[in-house]
Order: structure tokens, then C-alpha cells, then sequence
């Protein structure tokens, strides 16, 4: 129960231990057609969605790099762990950095960024980076929102880490105008670690013409000229694409309205359950990310919870980052997850509460709320 490497179901699993193909093959080309249609699926878009082998920083970077050029003018959204990260790339390549923050556990404020992009009136901004589902907080930032301020700035691009909302909740990248959108196979996708994706718009490759950051491996130029004759420019990670094809196979067959309704649900029953045992949530109320639930609790070490649910349960629930760790555990409940799974994650946490002597309230009422939630489905 962390937020990647998340679940791998053992369909996908079978799938990938087979002998790999040649990457030129006719076979290997039919797995690519397959796949680009499903991502194109998966994502709402029209766009190019590229594959590469590689973690979903590698996709950001990409996203980063393809798109714009030394000195360019970027804001930064950064209210955890991961919006520090790109903060970083930004800084790594020279760009000049404007941040906007929230305190952790707090949501970006959509008015920051209309504020900020309204001033550029010489249109300086070439960008907004941002993360949708901020894995180390638990909460989710409304892209769509900012996106649209991004849109009515007129020139700078939306370039959006969607690593743990893909697949989890909405992300339509046509309809809410987002320029790249990057995401990793060990989260939403229920596969291993080693693919990383990044989709660009049309807007996005015009900005690619005119890039002129340094790059070789990353350069999405040949991806795309090589994906629309469904092939790589590499040596692509063969058996994880025979991984990727069943697994978008299985969420083709679930749907995403199901999908996102399945995650939406284990949010509530984490979140309710939490509640009921006197827990605190770490996100604002209302922020809450489909994908992971932060709980802080107070007079106990969450260090000590978690690590007596894996070692009494086999159940890994991940720890606080940074400043958090030791004051906040994370429940993940993305990709392949179950009822069950929420369901016996919560009465762990209970009778391990119940043996430190630390429950708050009666016992079975965290998995009552919860089950009353899922039972709604
Ligand atoms: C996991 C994750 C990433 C990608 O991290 P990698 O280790 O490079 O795969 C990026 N952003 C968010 C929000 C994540 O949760």
C-alpha cells in the first residue's frame, strides 16, 4: 500500500516473462500500434504520447527540455516533494525561476498563478510547471484551474507531473488544454518501474522547434518520428511494453469513468476511516489526492506504526518525507487495488493502534466507516 512501486496484477506479470522480441520486428511493431492507441486512450488526447525507457523523472525532464530554452521564464508550483524536484530540473538547465508555494498539506492557490501570469504582460512566462497529485502530501492541486489561467495567458505551456493522478482520476489533456503531461509505469499503470511517458500537444511542439536546451537521449524529436512508424529510437525495455499492452488491456476493460470512481471511493473510505479513529489527515480538507491518503498522527511515531503493520500484517504503508518522517504515514491505494485491500490496510492500522495502546476511539470503527463507504459501490 505505497504509491509505487504500486501492485502488479499477475496478468501483467505472465505477460512480461516471456523472451524478448527483436525491437524491429513485426511483432514488436504490432505491440507498439497497440499501445500508442491505448496511451492515446488513457490520456483523452489526439496528441503524441512517447514512451521512454525510464522513471517518471525522466519524463519530466523530457517534458522540461523539449519545450524550452536557456534563461526562458518558468513558474514553478512547489507544495511538496515533488514540486521542490522540478524546481530543481528548472534550476539544473538555467531557466529563470519564478516558485509559487503552499505550505505542505496545502493545496497550490489557482489565483497565485492567474495573479502572476495576468502581470506578464510582455508575455515572458514560457511556462507553468506543476504537479497534479503531490505524492508526498497526499493532496491533489486543481490543474485544471490553473491550467485554464495558463491558457488565457495565451503563450506559456502547461507542463504537468500526472505520475500519480494518470490513471487514478481525471487527467483529459485535450479538454483541459494541458501542453505535456509526464507519468510512470510503477504507478497508475499497475506495471513494474522502467517506462516513463510524457504526451505533447501540438503547442508543445512548437515549442520543441524553437528549444534549444541540450539533449540526446531525451530529445522527444526522434520518439516521434519513430512512433509514427511504431518503433523506438532505442532499444525500448521490450518485455515492460509486453507489460504495458496487457495492463491497458485490463484498464480498457475496467473503463476510466470505473477506474477513477474506484479510486474516488478509496480515497473516501481511507479518509473516513482515518477520522473515525481519531487520526488526523495530513491534506486539507477537500484536497484530498484519489491516490494517497497522509495521515498525521499525534502521540505515537508513525515510524513505529508503520513499521509494526509490515511486520506484524506483510502490509508496507509508506513513511513521512523529509521534515514529515517519523510525524506522518501514507496509505497508497493506487493502481491495482482492491476493496479488500483498503479494507484489511485500515483494520491493520487498527490492531496495531490497539497494541501500542494508542487507539483513540472504539476498535472496528475505522473498518466500519471504511466499509460503510465501499459498500455504497
Ligand atoms: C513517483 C513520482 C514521480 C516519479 O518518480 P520516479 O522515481 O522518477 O519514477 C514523479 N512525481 C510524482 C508526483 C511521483 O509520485
Amino acid at each position: 500500500m505505497i504509491p509505487g512501486p504500486t501492485p502488479v496484477p499477475e496478468t501483467v506479470l505472465k505477460a512480461m516473462g516471456r523472451h524478448p522480441i527483436g525491437h524491429r520486428s513485426g511483432e514488436f511493431q504490432a505491440v507498439v500500434e497497440r499501445t500508442t492507441a491505448q496511451l492515446r486512450w488513457l490520456h483523452q488526447t489526439n496528441s503524441d504520447v512517447l514512451v521512454i525507457t525510464g522513471s517518471g523523472t525522466a519524463a519530466m525532464e523530457a517534458g522540461i527540455i523539449n519545450t524550452l530554452s536557456r534563461g526562458d521564464r518558468v513558474i514553478c508550483g512547489d507544495n511538496g516533494k515533488f514540486g521542490e524536484r522540478w524546481v530543481k530540473v528548472a534550476h539544473a538547465y538555467g531557466l529563470e525561476v519564478t516558485v509559487i508555494k503552499a505550505e505542505w498539506g496545502k493545496p497550490l492557490d489557482p489565483d497565485a498563478f492567474r495573479n502572476a501570469l495576468e502581470a506578464d504582460t510582455d508575455k515572458q512566462i514560457r511556462a507553468v510547471i506543476l504537479t497534479h497529485s503531490e505524492t508526498s502530501t497526499g493532496v491533489i492541486n486543481d490543474l485544471e484551474t490553473i491550467s485554464r489561467h495558463v491558457k488565457a495567458h495565451g503563450t506559456a505551456l502547461t507542463i504537468a507531473d500526472c505520475v500519480t493522478s494518470l490513471g487514478a482520476t481525471n487527467v483529459p489533456m485535450d479538454t483541459w488544454n494541458l501542453d505535456v503531461v509526464a507519468s510512470g509505469s510503477q504507478k497508475g499503470y499497475m506495471m513494474p518501474p522502467g517506462l516513463s511517458f510524457v504526451a505533447m500537444s501540438e503547442r508543445a511542439w512548437n515549442a520543441y522547434e524553437r528549444s534549444d536546451l541540450p539533449k540526446f537521449y531525451l530529445d522527444l524529436g526522434p520518439y516521434r518520428k519513430t512512433a509514427a512508424k511504431n518503433s523506438n529510437p532505442f532499444t525500448p525495455a521490450v518485455n515492460l511494453y509486453f507489460a504495458l499492452d496487457a495492463a491497458l488491456e485490463m484498464m480498457q476493460e475496467e473503463g476510466l469513468e470505473a477506474i477513477f470512481a474506484r479510486h474516488a471511493r478509496h480515497r473516501d473510505a481511507a479518509q473516513s476511516a482515518m477520522k473515525a479513529i481519531g487520526l488526523a489527515l495530513f491534506a486539507a480538507e477537500g484536497h484530498g489526492s484519489p491516490a494517497i491518503t497522509a495521515v498525521a498522527p499525534t502521540g505515537i511515531d508513525a515510524e513505529l506504526l508503520r513499521k509494526t503493520v509490515k511486520d506484524r500484517f506483510d502490509i508496507l504503508l509508506a513513511g513521512g518525507q523529509d521534515h514529515l518522517k517519523g510525524k506522518v504515514f501514507r496509505v497508497g491505494h493506487l493502481g491495482f487495488v482492491c476493496d479488500r485491500d483498503v479494507l484489511t490496510a485500515v483494520a491493520a492500522i487498527e490492531a496495531v493502534l490497539i497494541s501500542l495502546d494508542a487507539h483513540n476511539g472504539r476498535m472496528g470503527a475505522g473498518v466500519s466507516a471504511a466499509s460503510s463507504i465501499l459498500s455504497k459501490s
